[in-house]
């Protein structure tokens, strides 16, 4: 309750979907055989729920083959399943025109990254053309391109890096300083729809108006998809591309989905050989498990869970909370912070706390998160959630912190 006695959104938010949120719970085996720990670090690759598992077991035990090759049954159970698989990444990315796009499979959303800079971007790229690069985002989104622009340089192409411009105090875009940075040679822009170490939803939606019609924009999406809605229908983006464990489906899942529209098609280059096709089960029954759920409410759920961790943790002392200050509540018209809430306390380091917080069996990140260097010089603790997760968590959580404070 506020002094004023009214509740706050956050609070609303956990009371309306309190109920639903137990029945999801309840589902996520790993979580509810170890009811003295708390899964704090979702960021990192999520957890997963029994229609997953199911799905895993039921296809390795009714249709294990390979894709693309057989002609028996089991064979062309598994061919249908990466088309499928492919068919359902684009509905759930709300995908307005699925016959022209195209979905690759990848391992996770660095090597997503790293097929694009391999073998889309130098084809697209020409002497002079410039490229933005997210500098203080995850490294998966900076390295890549960096990689691109070194052989094309070996090549005789020179390409121009401009880095990412951001605002210091809320660690989201400048959108203002990108639209004077980016001219027309500015052809290819990366950027990230959260950012993993401020938890704040990086306003994408305003990069197209920023660089123009004809530059592509290139989503990495790794702490977005699973968490919240992603529609390709509303974002005027070229490429998006995820992780599937961190979307609930099996390590080495991922994929890139793209456009089609802006650039030459993207074709991934070489022999890929056989696919990841248990991966691509788990990750069909990842995203109709989210489907099921709501991806609104489970967005919801995770902002005001890391709404109630903000809002008190700024008044333990010793913390500093990194990232957007103005935009703590999950109704701030600022910034959006989703579910991830990152601190460091000024006397304690990091990795202290990390292993403080586990003695009391909260399981966090605490390091550099993979930051970019024009990012954090110091490291911090990570504390990102799902919709596993709850208010009691947090609770005790904050317990813990102050008794350190
Ligand atoms: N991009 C962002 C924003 C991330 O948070 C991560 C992982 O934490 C990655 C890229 C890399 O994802 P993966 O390790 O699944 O390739």
């Amino acid at each position: 309750m506020t002094a004023s006695g009214t509740r706050t959104p956050d609070r609303v938010a956990l009371d309306e979907l309190g109920e639903w949120q137990r029945a999801l719970r309840a589902q996520f085996p790993i979580i509810t055989g170890h009811p003295g720990l708390a899964y704090l670090d979702s960021a990192a690759t999520a957890q997963k729920p029994r229609a997953v598992l199911d799905a895993v077991h039921d296809y390795l035990t009714t249709s294990n083959a390979n894709a693309g090759r057989g002609t028996y049954p089991w064979a062309n159970r598994t061919t249908d399943l990466v088309a499928r698989g492919r068919d359902r990444i684009k509905r759930f990315l709300d995908d307005p025109a699925p016959e022209r796009s195209a979905v690759h499979f990848t391992s996770g959303t660095t090597e997503g990254l790293r097929t694009l800079a391999r073998d889309w971007l130098p084809r697209f790229l020409a002497d002079g053309d410039e490229i933005v690069v997210p500098v203080a985002d995850h490294r998966a989104n900076i390295e890549p391109w960096l990689e691109a622009r070194r052989l094309l340089a070996a090549q005789g192409v020179h390409v121009g890096v401009r880095p990412m411009p951001y605002q210091r105090d809320s660690g989201d875009y400048d959108h203002t300083a990108l639209a004077e940075l980016a001219g027309p040679r500015t052809r290819f822009v990366a950027v990230t729809h959260v950012h993993h170490v401020y938890g704040g939803d990086m306003n994408v939606h305003r990069i197209r108006r920023a660089v123009g019609d004809d530059a592509v924009i290139c989503l990495d999406a790794a702490q977005s998809v699973g968490h919240l809605p992603v529609s390709v229908a509303g974002l005027d983006v070229d490429f998006v591309v995820f992780s599937g464990h961190k979307a609930m489906a099996l390590p080495g899942t991922g994929a890139v989905w793209a456009r089609q529209v802006r650039g030459p098609e993207f074709v991934p280059g070489g022999w890929s050989g056989t696919p990841n096709t248990v991966g691509v089960a788990s990750l069909t029954a990842a995203l109709d498990w989210l489907d099921a759920a709501g991806t609104d409410r489970i967005e919801r759920w995770t902002a005001a869970l890391a709404a109630r961790l903000t809002d008190r943790l700024r008044h333990l002392d010793g913390y500093e909370i990194l990232g957007c200050r103005t935009s703590l509540a999950a109704d701030s018209p600022v910034q959006q912070r989703r579910g991830i809430v990152t601190f460091r306390h000024r006397e304690i380091s990091s990795g202290d706390l990390g292993f403080l917080l586990y003695s009391h069996g909260f399981m966090v990140r605490s390091d550099s998160h993979c930051q970019g260097s024009a990012g954090e010089q110091t490291d911090s603790v990570r504390v990102s959630l799902h919709v596993y997760n709850t208010a009691d968590e947090i609770d005790r959580l904050l317990t813990v912190l102050a008794s350190v404070g």
